[in-house]
């Protein structure tokens, strides 16, 4: 999928002296689960300090939770928050980027219209910026990853759920409401099913890991699936002594790191449900992973192969549209789920070939995301130095 002069380009770009000149920065990447914070120079981290968000994260307890974290990231990085230019916070939408207002995220309970830039500038006394978690991470690959010195740019991650962030001419697309960019609900099959957000047949729906796993489980329950079942029953059995070959990029080991707790790692595609898998393998209604999904179409069980090519077709139409609607120069694609494999991406990129038009699929190039973990981090820092220069 990504052709080598890509590579090429980027190793030689992230070299630029002009990062060790720019201005530290910290990053917060406000997660469901975990909450990061960093301190950074461009899109190098000089400490991480990172905590869970617990089972009640209201904004009464995250906040100050986070405060801390900074301040132990700053002592860290051996710095103080007067040589601080800004703190970009990666937030979870839907949000007005503008007032820094967080809305009612499904993924924070108990947020509810939080103004956080204000509340954080009030702590702090820098400059705040916040911008939803797609467009953040977008802007970290447009500034410092796989996108750099690339103006018209589209971020698509493909995990738990699908996010995008689209940047044209340098500039963030927010929309009028801010929520431009949601490539995840864009109609796929108009015929189909109801996604989460209320529209039928979502990208999101169909071909995200939850949605991969969703198809699944669904056949399973149906009674059609009892060699994908047998697969994953195999494959449970030996987890815990076979190294997981699709397993997503781990965590940095930077010794300046700081872990206060990080969760297990390599299931941001993965279903809610397929936590318990792992607890009873020889449980009745085992629930099966998107990436057990794709470990089984690898090995040639027709079902999971049909689920996997199904995504991949869906994903390959998105892209399509994306093309058609935004003429980008670059598509970058993050996630776990675009780490499936050739199966996945070859077809994807297969539909791209035979359906988008001459002109705009000769213009783009689509390559992977270059910041993996830190993607949010990196983001966030970079929202500081994408204001000063707007
Ligand atoms: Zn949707």
């Amino acid at each position: 999928m990504q052709n080598k002069d890509t590579v090429a380009d980027t190793t030689l770009s992230q070299q630029s002296f002009n990062d060790n000149q720019l201005p530290l920065v910290i990053g917060v990447d406000l997660g469901g689960t975990q909450i990061r914070t960093a301190v950074l120079r461009g899109p190098t981290l000089l400490s991480r300090v990172s905590l869970m968000t617990g089972k009640t994260p209201s904004p009464d307890r995250i906040i100050p939770r986070t405060y801390t974290a900074i301040q132990e990231a700053l002592g860290k990085a051996g710095t103080t928050i007067e040589q601080i230019a800004g703190i970009g916070i990666s937030a979870p939408g839907p949000l007005d980027s503008k007032t820094g207002v967080i809305f009612t995220p499904p993924n924070l309970p108990g947020w509810d219209h939080v103004p956080l830039r204000d509340i954080f500038t009030e702590h702090f006394h820098i400059p705040i910026f916040v911008e939803n978690d797609a467009n953040a991470a977008g802007l970290g690959e447009h500034m410092f990853g796989g996108g750099r010195g690339i103006n018209s740019i589209v971020y698509i991650t493909i995990s738990t759920g699908i996010g995008g962030g689209v940047i044209i001419d340098g500039k963030i697309l927010e929309g009028v409401s801010g929520t431009a960019g949601e490539v995840g609900h864009m109609t796929i099959d108009w015929h189909g099913e109801r996604c989460t957000c209320g529209n039928i047949g979502c990208l999101e729906y169909i071909a995200s890991g939850s949605g991969i796993a969703r198809k699944a489980n669904e056949a399973i329950h149906a009674g059609q699936g009892i060699e994908l079942l047998t697969f994953a029953r195999t494959m449970l059995q030996h987890s815990s002594t076979v190294a997981n070959p699709l397993a997503l990029p781990t965590q940095g080991h930077d010794p300046a790191t700081v872990e206060l707790r990080f969760p297990p790692m390599g299931t941001g595609d993965t279903s809610p449900g397929s936590e318990a898998s792992s607890e009873q393998p020889e449980e009745e209604h085992l629930h099966v992973n998107a990436r057990t999904v794709a470990l089984a179409a690898e090995a040639g069980i027709p079902l999971a192969r049909a689920i996997i090519e199904n995504a991949a077709e869906a994903i390959g139409v998105g892209l399509v549209n994306i093309i058609h609607c935004f003429n980008p120069e670059m598509i970058i694609l993050g996630g776990g789920v675009t780490q499936m494999g050739p199966m996945l991406m070859e077809r994807a990129l297969r539909v791209v070939q035979e359906r988008a038009m001459k002109v705009p699929r000769e213009a783009v190039r689509i390559v992977q995301a270059q910041l993996g973990d830190n993607a949010g981090l990196v983001g966030a820092g970079a929202l500081i130095y994408y204001h000063s220069k707007q």
